[in-house]
């Protein structure tokens, strides 16, 4: 086989494997860092996969990853309450728009449908949390996506894929 051939396979391999990867997150082995819970949580959000409203203006975006205990085992059925602002920055405080919780799987997956939250004043865009195994301590972090001032080890990796935003992001949890 030419190696320009053989080179242009290996080039396919690489491209191939490196989606998945990229969506991942390398270090599982420190726990994911607290960050404020802010002045707008709601307790009892309704249980969903999806927060994007029928006719959001919003960049569609999917949310993803998996729920790690401190050894990197995926913890079964964490429970992840999510809320964030809407497009034009602003948080639903009468309602629930924009907020809900929903259950990692078997294997710590999770997959969130929502839309770029809209920036507001003085901060980065952020998703806010509070992620729980069971029978565990609740984390309440933020989930960030690069903007100045993000931190980086709270920021999702991000890609395009099929029309929407895909951000991954993985716990780890005490
Ligand atoms: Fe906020």
């Amino acid at each position: 086989m030419p190696a320009t051939v053989r080179a242009r396979i290996a080039l396919l391999l690489c491209a191939s494997l490196a989606t998945p990867a990229l969506l991942a997150q390398a270090n599982c082995g420190a726990p994911t860092p607290r960050d404020g819970e802010g002045p707008f949580y709601s307790p009892g959000a309704p249980r969903r996969a999806s927060l994007a409203e029928a006719g959001a203006k919003g960049e569609r975006m999917i949310l993803s990853g998996t729920v790690y205990s401190r050894d990197c085992r995926p913890l079964a059925n964490a429970l992840l309450d999510f809320w964030q602002a809407d497009e034009k920055g602003e948080y639903d405080n009468a309602g629930f728009r924009y907020r809900g919780q929903l259950t990692a799987d078997a294997n710590g997956r999770y997959r969130l449908e929502t839309v770029l939250p809209g920036e507001y004043p003085g901060r980065p865009r952020h998703i806010h949390v509070k992620v729980q195994a069971p029978g565990g301590r609740a984390l309440t972090t933020q989930i960030y996506f690069g903007d100045s001032g993000a931190p980086a080890r709270l920021t999702a990796k991000l890609a395009k894929r099929e029309g929407a935003l895909q951000a991954g992001f993985d716990f780890v949890l005490q």
